[in-house]
């Protein structure tokens, strides 16, 4: 199918005190129409500020350095090829435009995407009203039918109750009817089961799939769950400091031996059975800002390993996470807070 998103050297710079962080370094991809491509990589990778330039909600001390992100869903600039939404003015109306209508983002954290001043209908019904042109009641309607489609147990009712009346699984939902009242060509989902039980987790991958159908959307997705990357994904790209180290097709990356990061990456996620005499493999430098996870661990897996050690080390980890998680309907951007500041502990055998 024909291309919808084409990323094409992106370089996204962060002014921070004493210097510059490059937080992504020359980043090409594509996204084809109505396909699932999932961001895969290390935290701090770049993931979610490569997500943020493409809907152009970057912090405040965040620059596109270079690049373009060539977006063609048939319908912007009347259908005569791609816009280039790098060269955008990020609250101009072009990008108000495509932003929330004809690409959306979800993410870990509904309570990001929901006022808890407001009802779910008005919510919903609010994403309708900034894109088209109709009436508080027909808006009401199509919140309505999305909330059905996202499959609320009493649709009428919902639109009438605030976001702290809903359960976990359900606020998921409300952003997502949110997120695709619009019927938006491409969704960006960026993590969005972390947070969730697992059960409900699957529950909303399956959703997100059936209505990927429905609306003939592409879906970029965000994960570090490889399972779900291995059930959903048509293409995975490999994001590594900044970098994409390895993309392909699902069936090339998994399979394929030539695609050793991947590999690696796999095996240093914890998982609940681990098999006797398994161990999780270290990846360098897993954070940008110093620090490393099960760096010493860096030995040929996974057997004749030896038993000494601890099994898991995590030495001075920074994390730094954007402020602006914020709203991103009306994002106002802010500097980033440093969440995790020299993290150090083991876990022994
Ligand atoms: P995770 O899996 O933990 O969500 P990620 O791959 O999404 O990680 P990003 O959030 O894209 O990682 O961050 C990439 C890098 O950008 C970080 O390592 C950090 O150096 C830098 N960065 C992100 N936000 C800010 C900020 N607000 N200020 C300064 N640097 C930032
Ligand atoms: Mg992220």
């Amino acid at each position: 199918s024909r291309t919808l998103l084409r990323v094409e050297d992106l370089k996204v710079d962060f002014q921070v005190p004493g210097g510059v962080v490059q937080a992504v370094r020359g980043v090409s991809f594509r996204v084809r129409a109505g396909s699932t491509v999932a961001l895969v990589g290390e935290s701090g990778s770049g993931k979610s500020v490569a997500a943020q330039s493409i809907l152009r909600i970057l912090p405040r001390n965040a620059t596109i350095a270079d690049g373009r992100i060539l977006f063609d869903d048939g319908v912007v600039n009347e259908g005569s090829g791609p816009v280039d939404i790098a060269a955008l003015k990020a609250d101009g109306t072009a990008m108000r435009a495509l932003r929330g209508g004809r690409i959306s983002i979800i993410f870990q954290e509904p309570m990001t995407s929901l006022s808890p001043l407001h009802t779910v209908g008005d919510q919903v019904g609010e994403a309708v009203r900034l894109h088209q042109r109709v009436t508080a009641r027909q808006a009401r309607t199509q919140a309505e039918d999305m909330l059905r489609r996202v499959r609320f147990p009493d649709p009428k009712r919902a639109l009438d109750t605030y976001p702290f009346e809903l359960s976990g699984g359900l606020r998921q939902r409300a952003m997502i009817a949110m997120a695709l009242v619009c019927r938006p060509a491409l969704l960006i989902a960026d993590e969005p089961t972390t947070a969730l039980d697992v059960t409900i987790q699957a529950q909303i991958l399956k959703l997100i799939k059936d209505l990927q159908a429905d609306l003939g959307m592409a879906v970029l997705l965000i994960t570090h769950d490889l399972g779900v990357v291995a059930n959903l994904a048509d293409e995975v790209v490999v994001m590594h400091r900044g970098r994409i180290m390895e993309s392909g097709t699902r069936e090339d990356i998994f399979a394929d031996p030539r695609h050793p990061y991947l590999k690696a990456l796999l095996r240093a996620v914890p998982r609940f059975h681990m098999a006797p005499g398994e161990r999780l493999v270290p990846i360098r430098s897993i954070t940008s800002e110093g620090g490393s996870l099960l760096e010493k661990d860096h030995q040929p897996w996974p057997p004749g390993a030896d038993a000494a050690g601890p099994l898991l080390a995590v030495e001075g980890v920074r994390k730094r996470y954007g402020a602006r998680k914020a709203g991103w309907f009306g994002a106002k951007a802010g500097a980033g807070t440093l969440a995790v500041d020299d993290v150090s502990f083991t876990i022994a055998r």
